[in-house]
Formats: structure tokens, C-alpha cells, sequence
């Protein structure tokens, strides 16, 4: 392969979007990945597969009317957005530009083309020091994101323009080449055996993911208001999301901002079956566990309640210290709230077996919780809470956790469901708040005590902090162009997806609202697919 038109260097749903829309154009598309083909797709094949959309039909039918209006405002509240101009300029230009074109060039072009939603929108991140999501957003695609994924490879792979695209697995791509300042081409090696390769192109679009796949690169840039980082960090992104290809676009005068801004995640696990090294899981934290620190006091006095702030949770506990937390629960609230993010522990959803999903709704999701309680090392189970804190002590090697500690937080948190409404304890005013909404309701427990003689065993999950997305990245213009130091695009390079901070090098701002990433890397990739072929 020596010559082609437009190179896309990523085949996550970022650069596949892209592929797509320069086919359309008629241009010759060559997509280099790093990977196995097995892997085509990237991280959406494997993610949840919630997506960001305004004013739907899922909304409107649930009785919410939104407007893109309504969803600018969140979204800037929530990504407190430091500058109106400078380095923050391109990321709310790329906000505005989501929330304006997110329900007709993401939903609706996706639905076009087959994907189906749940019916129930979820509310993520509610808000809490900031205003967050005033209503339902995170539209589920029905298939987790593996469908998606496997949709627009279809829909790449039946492309009425197929014959001009070349795909290429096990290539990695290491540097971009250059003719009197413009992008002409990459060169790299191929994962197999090293061998180098060279290609040339008339634009180059990067769609190689973030860099939160190196936990070097996750440690280097570290937010500081997250004070160290613990030492142990578990990796949830794609094994190479390494930053390569940042590196590669800095060289070339390529501007990367906002990389301390990360997506990571408060609560996860290591995978019982790992796939690379400290391979993490991100559990979706039951509502009714008390969340206790390393020492086993319950983090407060703000009780931490997953589906506010996310980025809260990851503050607070790194605050605490200890390296992990605790979340403490009993059989009853596993079944009921326990959930992993992604379409492996979601096979009900991912397999569309509507009998099965609703079966584990109503009944308890009972396949989870044998395949995390035992398999997965960071569960442990005991029928009495000395031996729950003989057990957790034994798991971390140490006497960190302190007896009196966790059942003077048990026997509280108890005490405050027995005395009933007002509740005095702020994480049932929450779960009270959540339960407002049908979406949440189904999914949350009505007030469960930790130590009801019913519901046991109890169950404590040492927690870690994953690495999950890149909210920084290269910086592009609204068509996708990489921008150089002075604000001017470099000729014939682009950027999309979690590389380009899924727009602008950063349009969360601090961040997200959820489901803003598939959506980003379907609408950038879309726009540097056009745009690229429009100037070739
Ligand atoms: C478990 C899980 C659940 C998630 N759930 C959600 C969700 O519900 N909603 C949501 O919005 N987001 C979710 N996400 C995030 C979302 O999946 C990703 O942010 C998004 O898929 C990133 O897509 P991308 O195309 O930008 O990059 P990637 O998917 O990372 O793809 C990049 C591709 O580039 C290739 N590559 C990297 N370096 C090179 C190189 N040097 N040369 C050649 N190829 C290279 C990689 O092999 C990879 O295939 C989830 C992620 C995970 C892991």
C-alpha cells in the first residue's frame, strides 16, 4: 500500500465514522490499526453504549422536553470551563456544536442506519457542587455498545464505495510524514514482526484513542486537585491508548491541551479474567452500600452516592488516602444495584434478550454476582461483620480496617432507615431523590439496611481508581483540523474521537455528563471524514 487518499490511523467507532463519510465522497480511504481484527472497533465494543442525546423521542415520549439550549447550559455548569477564550475557546465551540447537531448527525444518523435506544433514558450525573444533567440524557443503545460498534463496521464494510477502502490490522503507526509543512503520509512497523511500513496520503486523520491506556501517562498528568496518585491504578482504556500518536502531532507543532483531564472512574475492580496488565473493571456502585475509606470510616460528612459527580467521587476518595476504599453491602443490594460499566458483564443487553434483561431487573441480577463474589479478588463475603473485617484486613495484608470503625457506620446508617422519613442520613435523601425517577427506581433498592438478617451475606468490594477516558487531547477547529501553537490548522492532518478530547482537545471541559464520548467520536469522526475529503 503506498498511496491514498485520506489514511485514518485508529479503527475505534472515531476513525470508522470517518471512513465512512470520505467513502461517501468518493475518495480512496486507507484505515491502519494496531490491532487484531477481532478488535475492530476499539473501546466501543466493548463499552456500555449510553449515548448523550437532546430532545429525542425517547425524552419526549417520557414527558421531557429538552432543547439544546438546556443542554449547553448543563454542560458548562458541569464542565466549569476556566477561560472564554484561550485554550478553552475550541472546547466549548465543540460543546455548542454537540448539543446543537447531537440528536439528528449522532441519534438520528445512527438510528438511520439501524440502532435502536431503551425507551427509559437514564440520569447521570444529576450534579452536585455544580448543576449537572436537569434531566434524562443517557440514551442506551439496545446491544451495548458492541452492537453499535458492530453496526458501523457493517455499515463500513457494505458501503456502496467499498472497493476504494483498504484495511490494515497489526500496523502500527509511528510517525507522521511531512512534505514543506503539510502532512503527506505515516511510517511505522508492523506488530508482527517490526518490519517497517510507509504510506503516503494526501490527509491524515488521527483517531488513535486517548492516553489513558498508559498508566505512565495517567500518573504524568494527574489532575492536582487529586493530590498524589495511588499507587495502585487500575487500567479500564485500550492497551494502546498510549499516546503515541500525541507525541507524533506535538512534533509537528500540534498543540495537546487539558491532558489532566480524565475521565476515571471511583470504583473498580481487578477483572477476574485479565486481558492486560492490572486490567480494571468500573462497577457502577450500589447506591444502598455505605462507602467507606481505607480505614473503614464512612467517607463524609457528604456520604458519596454515585450518579451526581462522578469526578467527586474520584476527589473525595483520593483525599482520604489509603490507596482504595471500601463499599460495604449485603446480598440484597448486590442483586439489585450491583452493575459493571461495558458490554462483557451485560450480556442480557448485549445479547438482546429482553426475557433475560427484564428476568435480572426484577429478580436480581444473580449471573453477576457469581461472576464477581469469588471469582473476582476484591470481593469478599462473611456472614458477621468481625468476620467481613477480619476478611477485607486479610485481602489487603495489613489491620487497616478498623472494626468499631465500620460497625459504628453500619449501626448508624441502619439506625437512620428504622426512624423512617424526614431521613436524617443524607445518602437516603439521596436514594429517595434518585428514586423519583422510573429509571432509577427499578434499579434501587427501597431503603435496605445493611445488617437485615434477610438479606445477607454481607459483602465488602475494595475499590480502586480505573483509568478511563481522556477529556484533553489534540486541539482541533470545528472541522476537525489539527491546530498548531498559533491557532492555525496544519495542512492535511486532523484529529478525532478520545485523540481529540473527543473534539476541540477538550469539550467536556472538567467534566462530562455522560455518554458524550460515543457521540463525540461519531460526530468528530463524521466531520474530519468530510472535511478531509472536501480538501483532497
Ligand atoms: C467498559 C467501557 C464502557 C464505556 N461506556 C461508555 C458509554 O456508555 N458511553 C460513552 O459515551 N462512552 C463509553 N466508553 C468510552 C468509549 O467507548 C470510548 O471513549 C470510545 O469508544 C473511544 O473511541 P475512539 O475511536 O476515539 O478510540 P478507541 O476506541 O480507543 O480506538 C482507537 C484505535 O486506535 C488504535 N491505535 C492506537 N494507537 C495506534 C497506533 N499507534 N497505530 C495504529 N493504531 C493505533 C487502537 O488499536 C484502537 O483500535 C466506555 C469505555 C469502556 C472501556
Amino acid at each position: 500500500m503506498d498511496n491514498t487518499d485520506i489514511l485514518i490511523v485508529g479503527g475505534g467507532i472515531a476513525g470508522i465514522c470517518a471512513a465512512i463519510e470520505a467513502l461517501s465522497a468518493g475518495r480512496r480511504v486507507a484505515l491502519l490499526d494496531r490491532d487484531t481484527p477481532e478488535n475492530f472497533g476499539g473501546l466501543a465494543r466493548e463499552s456500555f453504549g449510553g449515548m448523550f442525546l437532546v430532545d429525542t423521542p425517547e425524552q419526549r415520549r417520557q414527558g421531557f422536553r429538552d432543547s439544546p439550549d438546556l443542554a449547553l447550559a448543563d454542560w458548562l455548569a458541569f464542565g466549569s470551563f476556566d477561560e472564554q477564550g484561550g485554550e478553552d475557546r475550541w472546547p466549548r465551540a465543540w460543546a455548542e456544536t454537540y448539543v446543537q447537531r447531537c440528536r439528528d448527525d449522532i441519534g438520528g444518523w445512527l438510528r438511520a442506519g439501524g440502532i435502536r435506544y431503551f425507551p427509559v433514558p437514564n440520569w447521570v450525573e444529576r450534579g452536585l457542587d455544580t448543576h449537572g444533567n436537569s434531566m434524562p440524557r443517557f440514551h442506551m443503545v439496545w446491544g451495548t455498545g458492541h452492537a453499535l460498534a458492530q453496526n458501523l463496521i457493517g455499515r463500513l464494510q457494505g458501503h456502496p464505495q467499498r472497493q476504494n477502502l483498504t484495511l490494515r490490522f497489526s500496523h502500527r503507526v509511528e510517525a507522521l510524514l511531512t512534505n514543506e509543512g503539510r502532512v503527506t503520509g505515516v511510517a511505522g512497523s508492523h506488530e508482527s514482526d517490526g518490519s517497517p511500513f510507509e504510506c503516503e496520503a494526501g490527509a491524515v486523520i488521527v483517531a488513535a484513542g486517548g492516553i489513558n491506556g498508559s498508566i505512565e501517562r495517567v500518573r504524568r498528568h494527574w489532575h492536582s486537585d487529586w493530590g498524589q496518585a495511588p499507587a495502585t491504578l487500575l487500567n479500564g482504556s485500550h492497551r494502546y491508548a498510549d499516546g503515541r500518536l500525541h507525541d507524533a502531532v506535538a512534533g509537528l507543532g500540534g498543540r495537546l491541551t487539558h491532558l489532566d483531564r480524565m475521565w476515571n472512574y471511583a470504583a473498580g475492580v481487578h477483572h477476574p479474567r485479565p486481558r492486560k496488565p492490572d486490567h480494571g473493571l468500573s462497577l457502577v456502585p450500589p447506591r444502598s452500600a455505605l462507602w467507606l475509606n481505607a480505614r473503614g470510616e464512612r467517607i463524609g460528612p457528604r456520604p458519596l452516592v454515585t450518579g451526581f459527580d462522578t469526578r467527586d467521587l474520584v476527589t473525595q476518595i483520593c483525599r482520604q488516602g489509603g490507596g482504595h476504599s471500601w463499599q460495604l453491602m449485603n446480598r440484597r443490594i448486590a442483586l439489585k444495584e450491583l452493575a459493571v460499566s461495558g458490554a462483557e458483564f451485560n450480556p442480557s443487553i448485549r445479547d438482546r434478550r429482553l426475557l433475560a434483561f427484564l428476568r435480572d431487573l426484577l429478580l436480581g441480577n444473580r449471573w453477576l454476582y457469581d461472576q464477581m463474589v469469588g471469582p473476582c479478588v476484591d470481593f469478599v463475603v462473611a456472614d458477621t461483620l468481625p468476620e467481613l473485617v477480619e476478611r477485607m484486613n486479610a485481602l489487603n495484608g495489613d489491620e487497616a480496617v478498623d472494626l468499631a470503625a465500620v460497625r459504628g457506620a453500619v449501626e448508624t446508617y441502619d439506625a437512620a432507615i428504622a426512624h423512617g422519613t424526614p431521613f436524617t442520613d443524607e445518602q437516603l435523601q439521596r436514594i429517595a431523590l434518585l428514586r423519583q425517577w422510573k429509571g432509577d427506581r427499578i434499579r434501587t433498592c427501597k431503603f435496605q439496611k445493611i445488617l437485615d438478617p434477610k438479606a445477607g451475606p454481607l459483602i465488602a468490594v475494595r475499590e480502586f481508581i480505573v483509568s478511563r477516558k481522556s477529556l484533553g487531547g489534540i486541539q482541533t477547529d470545528l472541522s476537525s483540523r489539527v491546530l498548531d501553537g498559533t491557532g492555525m490548522p496544519i495542512a492535511g492532518l486532523y484529529a478525532a474521537g478520545e485523540a481529540a478530547g473527543f473534539g476541540g482537545g477538550g469539550m467536556h471541559g472538567l467534566r462530562a455528563l455522560e455518554g458524550t464520548f460515543l457521540g463525540g467520536c461519531v460526530l468528530g469522526g463524521r466531520i474530519a471524514g468530510q472535511d478531509a475529503a472536501k480538501n483532497t
